[in-house]
């Protein structure tokens, strides 16, 4: 099995924000849940082979987030701000060790779409079985993002050398307004961002090709989106793709079934299929990460394209 060169994941991949007293959890079993049904069906007895990520270090976060933001993820009442909590946690030394280790979760998650990044561009496609936190700025964050995996992972391997020119395909069903924001006057970084229209957040952020889907709008999706991929294509050759998967798109993504777009299993596999493809019939290197995914059944869509991204690398 050659899943090494294409999986990222780590078993710490866990973040319990009960602790900051929030009641969303993101379905916090959805890496590990994808990674054994994998094994199941493809190594049976054994867990399928992954890289683990390192946590980022406090210098790589700086090439994207201001100093003074990074020092004030100390204090409990950021992160009631960004989790939406209404109280907040006393300041002691308990707290201050619930939010590093809380921190240290994010770092290591972010580890892993740098990480994964950095395989598909060695080995073409890649996946991490988490992360994703496109509503993170540059000094505040903000939807339960805390720092924004997707940025720092660009902001690194362009310090690196290692990629220039990037795009980003989000398709989770929330605006990346994080990455538009970060991106929006930098040329060598294109945002193609699919989002509900009606959907927090209300206010949209400008990015290079926005396309805001209606909520009765799922039959259209996949036939918007093979449009907006060839004039995205047309008009930006990337050296690297970042794939914001999103699980949210599907029926099954969101906590209440109706509330989103309701895209089945099957169109989430068309619609899945169609970017990894795209990318990968054209030889460019293409790295997915996981974002929004709040339903019991929210990994079934991750697991799918996964699936299909390890097939489509020889790699399964
Ligand atoms: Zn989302």
């Amino acid at each position: 099995m050659k899943t090494r060169k294409h999986l990222v994941y780590d078993p710490q991949y866990q973040s319990d924000l009960t602790v900051l007293g929030s009641t969303v959890q993101f379905a916090p079993d959805r890496g590990a849940r994808v990674l054994s049904e994998l094994s199941k069906e493809f190594l049976p007895n054994r867990e399928l082979p992954y890289r683990k990520p390192q946590m980022l270090t406090f210098k790589q976060m700086r090439r994207t987030h201001d100093e003074t933001y990074l020092d004030s993820l100390k204090l409990p009442a950021t992160w009631a701000e960004i989790f939406g909590v209404s109280t907040t946690l006393p300041k002691n030394g308990h707290t201050t060790k619930v939010l590093r280790k809380l921190l240290g979760d994010y770092r290591l998650k972010s580890g892993g779409t740098l990480l994964a990044a950095r395989l598909a561009m060695a080995n073409g496609l890649a996946a991490n079985l988490g992360a994703g936190y496109h509503h993170a700025h540059r000094d505040h964050g903000d939807g339960y993002c805390v720092i924004n995996d997707i940025a720092l992972t660009i902001h690194n391997l362009r310090f690196e050398y290692v990629a220039d020119k990037v795009m980003v395909v989000d398709l989770d069903f929330h605006q990346g307004n994080g990455v538009s924001t970060i991106f929006e006057n930098d040329p060598k970084v294109f945002t193609l961002d699919f989002h509900a229209l009606e959907a927090w957040p209300m206010k949209k952020q400008k990015c290079s090709l926005p396309v805001a889907i209606r909520k009765h709008e799922g039959p259209v999706y996949n036939a918007k989106l093979k449009a907006a991929l060839d004039q995205a294509l047309a008009s930006f050759q990337p050296d690297l793709v970042i794939f914001v998967h999103g699980a949210d798109a599907y029926e099954h993504g969101l906590k209440n079934r109706g509330e989103g777009f309701s895209l089945t299993l099957a169109q989430m596999n068309e619609r899945d299929r169609m970017v990894i493809d795209c990318f990968a019939d054209r030889h460019i290197p293409l790295a997915l990460c996981f974002a929004g995914g709040y339903g019991d059944r929210a990994w079934e869509a991750h697991h799918q394209a996964v699936r299909h991204l390890l097939l489509r690398a020889g790699a399964i």
